[in-house]
């Protein structure tokens, strides 16, 4: 409570505080999010609720600079709820932490919230019907960059069909907000003669957020 505050409050008027303030942003956006999440938790638009164990909503710090966007849950994110946090995302935490980076804080988020069975590719549907949520979590952390992992997320992203190949190295932008895309955890751990592109990514990505 300010100075002012407590003058107000000795002379018997009601002092009214933003619940749970942090850096600046308030309890009004932490409900937003709450909002969105309950949502998605309640989600049946395009069917894949009949198979999934839980919704995987996204994960981090809501005043996060960086966010990455992958493809969508696997097995053990179904399980737990949370993106990234196989094998795959093991490694992804691994590279966060070359570059000086926590999990926590930044925010992680996929294409798909609910897992595809056997882990196919997502339909173009289900990526029409399930993207205007990541397209609000984009909206409501206004992120300083936005990292893409995998073909899937990039060319949701970019609107483009170009290959990963084609797409690395550069810096995109998608509504105002720069965008790499780098590869997906997944393809470095069956291809690890790829992780010195996917680190020179990594410290581009430390560049742009410095
Ligand atoms: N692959 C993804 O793209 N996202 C996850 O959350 C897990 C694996």
């Amino acid at each position: 409570m300010n100075v002012n505050q407590e003058y107000l409050q000795a002379m018997g008027i009601e002092v009214w505080q933003e619940r749970n303030k942090m850096g600046g942003k308030t309890s009004k956006n932490d409900d937003t999010w709450q909002n969105l999440k309950s949502q998605v938790e309640g989600c049946t638009l395009c069917g894949l609720e009949k198979t999934r164990t839980q919704t995987v909503f996204g994960v981090g710090n809501h005043q996060a600079d960086l966010l990455v966007i992958g493809e969508a849950p696997g097995a053990n994110e179904d399980k737990q709820g949370e993106p990234f946090v196989g094998r795959g995302g093991m490694l992804l935490n691994a590279m966060l932490h070359a570059i000086g980076l926590d999990r926590k804080d930044i925010y992680i988020a996929n294409i798909l919230k609910c897992r595809p069975p056997n882990n196919r590719d997502p339909l173009p549907r289900e990526v029409e019907l399930c993207t205007p949520y990541l397209k609000q979590q984009i909206v409501m952390l206004q992120p300083k960059l936005i990292v893409t992992v995998g073909r899937i997320a990039a060319q949701f992203l970019l609107s483009t069909e170009e290959s990963m190949g084609k797409l690395r190295g550069k810096v995109f932008e998608y509504e105002g907000i720069p965008v790499v895309a780098t590869y997906h955890p997944a393809y470095l751990l069956r291809s690890p003669r790829a992780k010195e592109k996917s680190y020179q990514d990594f410290l581009r990505i430390k560049e742009l957020l410095s």
